[in-house]
C-alpha cells in the first residue's frame, strides 16, 4: 500500500493560510475522491471545515486535472491512472481548539479540520512532512505535535512523521511559533507542556504542578495505554479565551495570559485563573483513556461525514468532568475549602433555570449536535448539561459505591473496571454496557437511583449522600451568597429581576431571560436594552436594588427594543434559592471522600 504523503507550509503568517499538498497514487481505472471531514471528535457540531479550503487544485507529471466537487466536502479528481498532487490553501483564523489559526504570533492546525482524506485509501499510511517557513516573520519558529517521526524521536523538528492511517493521523493537532516547552516524566514517559503566545507564568511551576494530577489518572486506570510514548499539553495563550480538546497522546489547549501562575503561587494553591487551567489540564489528559480510547460504540470507528448519535456523554464528560476538580483535591492541589468551593459552583449551574427538569443527560447526550453545541438564550430552561449534571452523577455514585462497599471501593474502581473491559482492547461501550458495570458496585435500591438519575428529568439531590462524608449542602439566593458564611445564617430573599445583563456601548442589554422571573413577566426579552426601574436611570449596580427599594407590589421598567420605548409593570418576587454552598461540618469525614487513605 503506498502512503498517502502530506506537505504542510507557512507561505506568509500574515495571510492567516496553511499550503497544503497531498501526493497521491491511484489504483489505475478506480475514480478517486478526496473529502474533508464535517466535525471534530470531541466537540459534536457539524462544523463544515471544506468551507476554508481555497484554490483547490490536482495536478499529476504531465497536466493538470480536472476535479469536481460531488458534495460540500468531497471532490472527485480525474487521474490518469498515475500518481498526483492535490493543492491548496486552508485559510486559517479560528482561534480555538477545533479548526486551525495562524499569525504572525503562531499557528495551530487540527489535520481533522485541514487535512483531506483519500476516501479509497482510509487505511493506508499517512506521511506528513512539516516544511520549515521562510518568513523573516517565523524566524526561530518550531512545530510541536505527538505525532512519531520517521527515523527520529523529535516532536519538535521541521521532519517528516508518520500516522497508522487517515483516523490517525486526526488525532495528531499541530502547533507552530516560538514555543515556550518544559518537560517532565510521569510513569517514564516525557510529558511536555508546550505554549506559543506572551504569558508571564512559570511552566516550571505548572510541570511540577500538572506531573502528581497525571499521576493520579494513570493510577486511576492502573497503567498509560500502551501506546502513549510521550504526551503533549499544546496551549495558546491569547489575550482572552479558554477550552480544550482531548487527543491521542496530546491535548489542545487554549487560555489567557494570566491563567499560568508565576512560581510564587502558595499550596495548596489559591488562584482560581490556575487553578481552573490545572484542572482543564487534568480533564483533558483524563481523556486519553476515557473517550479516546474507552468510548462509546458508536465511535468505533469514527465517521466524520455526519453526526454520530450516543447516550454516553454523561459518563465520557460527566465522569471527566468530576474527576478534573477531584484530582486537584486528591493530590493536595487544593484544599478541601477550595474544592467545595468549585463543586458548589458546578451544582449552582444545574440549579439555575429548568434545564434539568425537562431534559436528561442521556437525552442531552444524543442532542448535543443542536441543543448543547448550539446554545441559545433559553438554554438554562431548556438543556441539560451533561457535563455539569453528569459530575454531580458522578459524585452520587462516587459516594454510592462508597456507602455500599464499606468504603472499600469508590468510582476509581468502577473506571479501572470500565477500563479493563472496554477500553485496553478497543471495544468500546455501549449504554447498556456502563449501567451494569455500575450495577455491580451498587446495591439494588441505589442503581434504581442512578438509572432515574440517567434517564430522569428531575433534580439530583446530593444532600444525605454529602452528609454522609460530613459536608452540609444547602442552596441559598444569589443576594445571600454574598453574606452567609456558616450554613445555618438565615436566608433572607430580595426581589431580583432574573436576568443575565451585559453592558454594551453604555447600555444595559438583557442577555437572557429566566423562566417564570419576573423580568419574563414583564415581557423582557434578549437583546432589550434597560433604561430605568421606577423611573431611575439603571445600571449594573442598582438595577435589583432598584427594584428592592420600590415600596408598591409591582415595580415598573422602561425598555427598548426595536428602537421602540415600552414601560411594563414587573412583579416584585424573591430570588430563588439556587447557589449551592458546601460547608464541611466534620473535618475527620470528609477525608473518608477527599483523600484516599
Ligand atoms: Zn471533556
Amino acid at each position: 500500500m503506498p502512503s498517502i504523503k502530506y506537505q504542510i507550509a507557512i507561505p506568509n503568517p500574515l495571510k492567516h493560510q496553511f499550503k497544503i499538498s497531498i501526493d497521491i497514487s491511484p489504483v489505475a481505472n478506480e475514480a478517486l475522491t478526496i473529502s474533508l471531514p464535517n466535525w471534530i471528535p470531541g466537540s459534536y457540531m457539524i462544523r463544515d471545515f471544506a468551507k476554508h479550503v481555497v484554490a483547490l487544485e490536482a495536478h499529476d507529471k504531465d497536466s493538470k486535472l480536472d476535479v469536481n466537487a460531488l458534495s460540500k466536502n468531497r471532490f472527485e479528481v480525474k487521474h490518469n491512472n498515475q500518481p498526483f498532487t492535490v493543492t491548496y490553501l486552508y485559510y486559517a483564523f479560528d482561534l480555538s481548539v477545533r479548526k486551525a489559526y495562524l499569525d504572525q504570533e503562531f499557528g495551530f492546525f487540527n489535520p481533522a479540520a485541514a487535512l483531506f482524506c483519500v476516501d479509497q485509501q482510509v487505511e493506508h499510511e499517512c506521511e506528513v512532512e512539516l516544511i520549515k517557513p521562510e518568513s523573516e516573520l517565523c524566524q526561530n519558529w518550531l512545530p510541536a505535535s505527538g505525532l512519531d517521526g520517521i527515523n527520529h524521536d523529535d516532536c519538535f523538528a521541521w521532519s517528516n512523521y508518520k500516522a497508522n492511517n487517515y483516523i490517525h493521523l486526526t488525532d495528531f493537532p499541530i502547533m507552530f511559533g516560538q514555543l515556550d516547552i518544559e518537560s517532565f516524566d510521569v510513569a517514564g514517559v516525557p510529558h511536555y507542556l508546550v505554549t506559543a503566545g506572551k504569558h508571564f507564568g512559570s511552566l516550571q511551576r505548572a510541570a511540577k504542578d500538572l506531573a502528581p494530577l497525571c499521576q493520579y489518572h494513570i493510577d486511576t486506570f492502573g497503567e498509560l495505554p500502551s501506546d502513549v510514548n510521550k504526551y503533549l499539553f499544546l496551549t495558546m495563550v491569547t489575550d482572552k479565551g479558554f477550552g480544550g480538546l482531548e487527543h491521542l497522546n496530546s491535548t489542545a489547549l487554549v487560555c489567557s495570559r494570566f491563567d499560568i501562575a508565576p512560581d510564587k503561587e502558595p499550596s495548596p494553591l489559591t488562584n482560581d485563573d490556575y487553578i481552573t487551567f490545572l484542572s482543564l489540564c487534568s480533564h483533558e489528559y483524563l481523556h486519553t483513556w476515557n473517550v479516546k480510547r474507552l468510548k462509546p460504540r458508536e465511535f468505533i470507528p469514527y465517521s466524520l461525514e455526519s453526526e454520530v448519535y450516543t447516550k454516553q456523554l454523561w459518563f465520557y464528560e460527566g465522569m471527566t468532568s468530576y474527576f478534573d476538580d477531584l484530582s486537584l483535591v486528591k493530590t493536595n492541589t487544593i484544599s478541601y475549602e477550595k474544592y467545595l468551593e468549585i463543586f458548589a459552583k458546578t451544582l449552582t449551574r444545574i440549579e439555575k433555570g429548568k434545564g434539568q427538569l425537562r431534559q436528561s443527560v442521556t437525552e442531552s447526550s444524543m442532542h448535543t449536535w443542536t441543543k448543547f453545541y448550539q446554545q441559545d438564550e433559553a438554554a438554562p430552561d431548556q438543556i441539560t448539561s451533561y457535563y455539569q449534571k453528569g459530575a454531580a452523577i458522578a459524585c452520587l455514585t462516587d459516594l454510592m459505591i462508597k456507602q455500599n462497599t464499606e468504603h472499600k471501593f469508590n468510582l476509581t474502581a468502577a473506571m479501572k473496571q470500565a477500563w479493563q473491559k472496554f477500553g485496553r482492547n478497543n471495544k468500546g461501550t455501549t449504554q447498556d454496557d456502563l449501567e451494569n458495570l455500575f450495577k455491580q458496585f451498587l446495591s439494588e435500591p441505589q442503581f434504581e437511583l442512578f438509572k432515574h438519575a440517567l434517564y430522569g428529568s428531575t433534580k439530583i439531590d446530593l444532600t444525605d449522600a454529602l452528609a454522609n462524608c460530613g459536608v452540609a449542602l444547602k442552596y441559598v439566593t444569589q443576594d445571600n451568597q454574598k453574606h452567609v458564611q456558616g450554613a445555618n445564617t438565615t436566608a433572607i430573599s430580595k426581589p431580583w429581576l432574573g436576568t443575565l445583563l451585559a453592558v454594551e456601548n453604555e447600555s444595559i442589554v438583557v442577555k437572557q431571560v429566566l423562566e417564570d422571573s419576573p423580568a419574563e413577566q414583564a415581557g423582557i426579552a434578549k437583546g432589550d436594552e434597560i433604561i430605568a426601574i421606577n423611573n431611575m436611570k439603571v445600571n449594573m449596580a442598582n438595577v435589583e436594588q432598584l427594584i428592592s427599594v420600590c415600596e408598591q407590589s409591582d415595580a415598573c421598567i422602561h425598555y427598548f427594543r426595536k428602537d421602540t420605548l415600552y414601560r411594563s409593570s414587573l412583579p416584585k418576587q424573591p430570588s430563588p434559592e439556587f447557589v449551592a454552598q458546601l460547608v464541611i461540618q466534620d473535618p475527620l469525614l470528609i477525608k473518608t471522600w477527599l483523600s484516599d487513605q
